[in-house]
């Protein structure tokens, strides 16, 4: 495989863009190597910029869940276009994409449209301080909700990956208010709660977690943090920016069957176009401006070309709910061909999967948290990587990714994934 032109590109980027990316996980520099630049992509399938094809498991992470350059999406975007890619003004297809977002989560009666998943939860968070009055909140270790401040202690995601403990330039005045706890552990929440009396404003969680591999909820926890924020007015938010319109229409709501207070979106919600949103019951949303005095405000929130994208989108997964049964079910066949190939390689492992989010870990241990996420080796999964990349599998460039499958996919496709995966092993062991 040649990565000339990628390897230039690389050493070209490096002069003037900080570490040659824009997001640090890009840079793969957890993996080792060099980052591999993309020139155009189509259905299941990346092409970089040597000619090199991939069958992607990034997705965007998340957003190209019915493939890439997914053809009414295209066409949308282009027909929007030719009208003026922004105004600063109302347009009827911002309350079609509301009304269309309330129609698949029935929970939210109200929703805000930003420009990323980062906006989308530090808007929450303030609205949930705004309406309790109250200033702390509790997320869990691994959990990634974005980059603004508060949200950076014990994150997952990049910060994980570079192992970066304490980020420099965040105040302790901002980080204090933030309390964590582990994954999984309900007792270590209502030890928390017990702890701070009517000092927490909300707790926030990715209802299943893809930011440190991907980790599921364990039976009750979500319904205990349900009962614990009731019990103490604690606003419960659920980030869905991974989940939200990937593990069902209604997203982890739906799938798992509890409602969240607030909830945020981003990734699928936009198609692959900078989208993030929030929403949740009329009595906390009616606290933001210009209703109320919680404000929240963007220039381009709400971009015509982002809406048409993401409206397109959505429109295609709500009218069509065989989407979501393909996906699991392709989703299942990997998860049990690599079941296959990596227990007669006779290395630990351990694969969790909820619908078409999954990932391995080389582990022999159940991985339910941030710690035994971090406790496997992460040594050999870089090797397993780059031995993918090799064969044409573009993989998440760290343990601490959740893969994201598309439905552009084929049975053929998930075959030569297991088939490399088999290879990759025999090479790497
Ligand atoms: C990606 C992600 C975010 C941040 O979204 P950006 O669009 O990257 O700002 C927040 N929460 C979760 C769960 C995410 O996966």
């Amino acid at each position: 495989m040649h990565i000339k032109n990628s390897e230039q590109l690389f050493q070209r980027a490096q002069k003037s863009i900080p570490g040659g990316v824009n997001s640090p996980v890009r840079a793969f520099k957890s993996v080792g190597g060099n980052p591999i630049f993309i020139q155009k992509a189509k259905g299941a399938y990346l092409y970089d910029e040597d000619g090199n094809a991939y069958i992607d498991y990034i997705a965007s992470w998340g957003p190209m869940i019915l493939g890439h350059a997914y053809e009414p999406v295209i066409k949308a975007i282009q027909e929007k276009a030719a009208f003026s890619t922004s105004f600063g003004a109302p347009t009827q297809l911002e309350i079609e994409m509301a009304e269309l977002i309330i129609s698949m989560v029935p929970n939210v009666d109200l929703i805000r449209m930003v420009s990323s998943g980062t906006e989308a939860c530090m808007s929450a968070l303030r609205l949930a301080r705004g309406y309790t009055g109250k200033n702390k909140f509790i997320k869990f270790e691994g959990c990634y909700h974005g980059h603004a401040d508060a949200f950076l202690v014990k994150a997952g995601s990049g910060v994980a990956t570079f192992n970066i403990q304490t980020v420099p330039g965040i105040p302790a005045a901002v980080s204090d208010d933030t309390l964590t706890c582990a994954y999984n552990d309900l007792n270590a929440v209502e030890k928390l709660v017990a702890a701070h009396p009517n000092e927490i404003a909300a707790i926030i969680v990715e209802p299943v977690a893809g930011n440190m591999g991907c980790i599921l909820p364990e039976q009750g926890f979500l319904e205990g943090l349900r009962k614990i924020c009731t019990q103490h007015n604690i606003v419960l938010i659920f980030d869905e920016v991974m989940t939200g319109f990937r593990l069902a229409a209604g997203g982890a709501q739906q799938r798992l069957s509890i409602d969240a207070d607030l909830i945020t979106y981003g990734k699928v919600i936009g198609a692959g176009m900078p989208v993030g949103a929030f929403g949740g019951k009329k009595e906390i949303m009616q606290h933001i401006a210009p209703l109320g005095n919680v404000y929240q405000a963007g220039t381009l929130s709400g971009n015509p070309i982002a809406m048409i994208a993401g409206f397109t989108l959505l429109t295609e997964l709500k009218n069509n709910p065989a989407i979501y049964k393909e996906l699991d079910d392709k989703t299942t066949y990997l998860h049990k061909g690599l079941d296959e190939v990596f227990a007669a390689s006779k290395t630990p492992y351990t694969i969790n999967r909820l619908g078409s989010m999954i990932s391995v870990h080389f582990s022999n241990k159940p991985v339910t948290n941030f710690e035994t996420a971090a406790a496997a080796n992460n040594d050999l999964f870089k090797k397993y990587f780059h031995a993918m990349l090799k064969r044409g599998i573009y993989l998440p460039p760290s343990p601490f990714e959740s893969w994201f499958l598309n439905n552009a996919l084929t049975y053929a496709d998930l075959d030569k994934t297991i088939a490399a995966s088999k290879e990759s092993l025999q090479e790497i062991l």
